[in-house]
């Protein structure tokens, strides 16, 4: 049972078991994250959910009809397939897409009954497009998530901050109309994607920044989000910036990406307003450097989330 002190992260077997075992994609981080959160200090102040299937609805807050029916009855081009690039292709991916959305999905929603944090142990998917995916992405869970927030939740403004190396283009685009939310990228300049997106927010910063550069600009960006006075943080924690990711160029340190995290959570907390965390990016080789970082962010996540609780006054709405 879920007591309301408790982190709540949101898994499913099939976060790796729906990637082809042939895809470049380090499908294995997921299950071996959920592996090193079971055996760490934090694990008896986690609560790990299984998610259920995301349904339709939820999908057509923030995507194209057709484009939601397509990919369901497995009817993507090859073209399309390529373009997510989680090819070789399986007809897995569709459950897995369903069930990712769904963690997604129930963790925003358990933050905002709650309070605190909660998170999903995948997803920050922020290349998907309205009626396109792209980049690892399918659907956007950002988007849907800040979306079903406002819709159905009684969240009236949302703020995404996403510190994930590369530029959430599909969540700037999908929400560039929508007053209601603030969309803000910390990214490296010269990363996928090439052709970016128009951000209510970008902060770019050169390669080879570093963790002082890195964590003087998340500053900035966390600064634009206060001001946006959010009643819900959805967080884009990718740790694809870290010096030894293969796609990353930024060269954080471990421990820069910790500080980075406790800076969205301190934002967090002065706003007494709950927070997401989405996995987002990270590609180190071998992944063992990923999954420390991911390691240390769900870590403290659960720690950070277990002191608001516990102290009381947390932002809740029942
Ligand atoms: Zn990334």
């Amino acid at each position: 049972m879920t007591t309301p002190a408790s982190f709540g992260l949101w898994y499913h077997p099939l976060y790796t078991d729906g990637i082809h075992p042939e895809a470049r994609f380090p499908r294995d981080r997921y299950r071996l994250l959920l592996d090193r959160l079971q055996a760490a200090e934090s694990a008896p102040i986690m609560t790990v959910h299984r998610p259920e299937p995301v349904s339709k609805t939820h999908l057509l807050v923030a995507h194209d009809a057709e484009y939601v029916e397509r990919f369901l009855s497995g009817e993507l081009t090859e073209k399309e397939e390529k373009r997510i690039g989680l090819t070789p292709w399986t007809p897995a991916m569709i459950e897995r897409t369903k069930v990712l959305m769904g963690g997604a999905v129930e963790a925003t929603e358990h933050a905002v009954r709650y309070g605190g944090l909660a998170g999903n142990m995948a997803g920050g998917t922020h290349h998907a497009h309205r009626d396109f995916g792209s980049g690892y992405c399918v659907f956007n869970d950002l988007a849907v998530c800040a979306l079903h927030a406002l819709e159905n939740l009684g969240v009236a403004r949302v703020a995404i901050v996403d510190l994930d190396v590369h530029q959430g283009d599909g969540t700037a685009t999908i929400l560039a109309d929508e007053a209601r939310t603030c969309t803000i990228s910390v990214h490296c300049s010269t990363n996928f994607p090439f052709r970016k997106s128009v951000s209510d927010h970008d902060l770019p910063i050169p390669p080879e920044s570093g963790d002082a550069v890195y964590l003087e600009t998340v500053a900035q960006a966390l600064g634009v989000c206060e001001a946006f006075k959010p009643d819900l943080i959805l967080y884009q924690a990718g740790v694809d910036g870290l010096e030894a990711d293969a796609l990353g160029k930024l060269r954080v340190s471990r421990e820069g990406m910790r500080k980075r995290n406790q800076l969205v959570f301190e934002a967090a907390e002065a706003l007494n307003v709950p927070l997401v965390v989405f996995m987002g990016g990270g590609y180190a080789k071998p992944i063992d450097a990923s999954l420390d970082a991911f390691e240390d962010l769900f870590s403290d996540a659960a720690q950070w989330n277990q002191r608001i609780r516990t102290q009381g006054d947390p932002c809740v709405r029942r």
